[in-house]
């Protein structure tokens, strides 16, 4: 029978998760819905000296908002797997059962070195010009090892209650294989893989034994995961092995870094591009710095993860707006890249801007509203519906329309001296009179009914289009800029219109 696709999202609590992060999340959870199978969200928290406060809390409302949620696990529900902290699972002896597995069959050994003679392994090794010390095949001959020291020396250490990890043992020479959906075939010779710790001194696993046992204990079917993790790819292979659970480990895919935008090194939290690292507004508490967030900064959900599904994955056609349906529908980990992904400032807000040019009039009316009334401003819906239609072609985020849009809203009392100095002269201003009579005079008042009366009275006040129509803008809205001028016209309305070129006459003394 095939497996239940089953993928699990496993960050640690030890910060606010990044984009990177979330790139992550997102694959399985696009997987794992294709596949009508399952995502899950596992804490990994046995590094205790790393835990921060409230990064937790942060990873379960980030996945909410980004909409990628899980439907098991830690914050979402407990499935049949509870408890999904690793913390929690220790203490229900789920790991050392495994640990003493491998100690039995010969896979694994105590090590007593303290934190000192570590220390001086390292000096030792990097006297003699050895380029990364290791604990290893060769290197464990030299330490105080359950496989150096005699039986009656371990149990006498242990009786006195001396401290100890329990080490994967390596062996000498030997090649490891193993495939991953991204990267093909990989071999590794294991003479450069160290006897990882996988039971520390306080009878935590470490994350290299937890995962492994999460994972088959969750009959998670593939293990998802950045590409930093590679390198400790080869020793999971051997626990596996030695566990007599080969058959049974998910397939492994290693996701390709996020680079800079200049393609020159990994992306850092602390990017300098301008855009957010996070997605929602982070604040570290150990080192008191502030991150950014997507959502505070105006981006929609849809955008960001769009934007991210793009980031080292291709859909195989040129369609880059897609929808989550899409995403879902398209996804494989065959089309990840395997070379790193450009992090993209300027596309990132591209994205957000198609996105907002698909909301509704009335999607945007809903969503500018707020701003408006924040400002201390009562307008009508309708009347806010057509500032809308009018300023969201430029804008790529609805906090930019405030800014685009203040004078529809307040009418000008200064205007811009550029196109006052440029255009400003007695014939234009007498020309700004007559379009106050001749405005005055329209029944209808709408863009076409505005348009040709404006340039009628230009004609007849022998000025052409070129001379009048940014001046008369000005008048209206104090700046030079903006969207098509007589919708602008049309929506402020006959009386708003004409007391504004009152203002403008008065305040220029025309
Ligand atoms: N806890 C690991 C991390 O934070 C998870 C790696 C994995 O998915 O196996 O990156």
């Amino acid at each position: 029978m095939e497996k239940r696709v089953r993928l699990r999202f496993a960050p640690s609590p030890t910060g606010g998760l990044h984009m990177g992060g979330v790139r992550t999340a997102l694959f399985c959870y696009l997987f794992a819905k294709k596949h009508g199978g399952d995502f899950i969200l596992r804490i990994e928290d046995t590094d205790q000296t790393r835990y921060v406060n409230g990064a937790e809390e942060y990873i379960i409302n980030s996945l909410k908002w980004c909409g990628i949620e899980p439907n098991e696990g830690v914050g979402f529900g407990d499935g049949p797997h509870a408890p999904y902290r690793q913390s929690e699972r220790k203490e229900l002896g789920i790991y050392k059962k495994y640990a003493d597995q491998l100690i039995a069959g010969g896979h694994a050994y105590y090590a007593f070195d303290t934190a000192e003679e570590l220390d001086a392994m390292r000096k030792r090794l990097e006297a003699a010009k050895v380029v990364a010390p290791q604990y290893n095949a060769v290197t464990r001959q030299t330490m105080r090892n359950s496989l150096t020291l005699s039986e009656d020396e371990v149990k006498k250490l242990m009786d006195a209650g001396t401290p100890y990890v329990i080490r994967l043992k390596v062996p000498r020479n030997e090649e490891i294989r193993f495939h991953d959906i991204i990267r093909g075939w990989v071999v590794v010779n294991s003479s450069q893989v160290d006897d990882k710790v996988l039971l520390k001194s306080d009878g935590m696993p470490t994350y290299h034994l937890a995962h492994i046992v999460d994972d088959i204990e969750m009959q998670v079917s593939h293990a998802v995961r950045g590409e930093e993790w590679l390198p400790s790819a080869p020793s999971h292979i051997l626990i596996y092995r030695y566990l007599g659970l080969e058959d049974k480990m998910p397939l492994l895919a290693h996701l390709p870094l996020i680079l800079k935008p200049d393609g020159n090194g990994k992306l850092s939290k602390r990017d300098k591009s301008g855009l957010p690292m996070f997605p929602l507004n982070w604040y570290d508490e150990r080192t008191g710095e502030s991150y950014v967030g997507y959502r505070e900064s105006g981006f929609f959900p849809e955008a960001f993860i769009n934007m991210l599904a793009l980031l080292g994955w291709n859909p195989g056609g040129n369609q880059e707006i897609l929808s989550k349906e899409e995403l879902i529908n398209l996804f494989t980990f065959e089309r990840v890249n395997k070379s790193g992904a450009k992090f993209d400032p300027e596309k990132t807000k591209w994205f957000n801007q198609q996105y907002l040019r698909k909301k509704t009039d009335a999607e945007l009316v809903d969503l500018f509203m707020p701003i408006v009334k924040e400002k201390g401003i009562t307008a009508d819906a309708k009347f806010v519906e057509g500032v809308c239609r009018l300023v969201k072609e430029k804008a790529h985020f609805i906090n930019e329309f405030w800014d685009n849009a203040v004078y529809f809203f307040t009418a000008p009392t200064s205007y811009d001296a550029e196109v006052l100095k440029k255009r400003l002269n007695e014939q234009t201003g007498n020309f700004i009179k007559e379009v106050v009579t001749a405005y005055s005079g329209l029944n209808s008042f709408t863009a076409v009914e505005t348009e040709a009366t404006l340039k009628a009275t230009a004609e007849k006040c022998g000025l052409g289009a070129g001379q009048v129509m940014q001046l008369f803008r000005v008048s209206i809205s104090g700046v030079g800029g903006g969207p098509a001028l007589f919708e602008m016209i049309e929506l402020l309305g006959k009386e708003e219109v004409l007391n504004r070129l009152q203002t403008f006459i008065k305040i220029n003394s025309l």
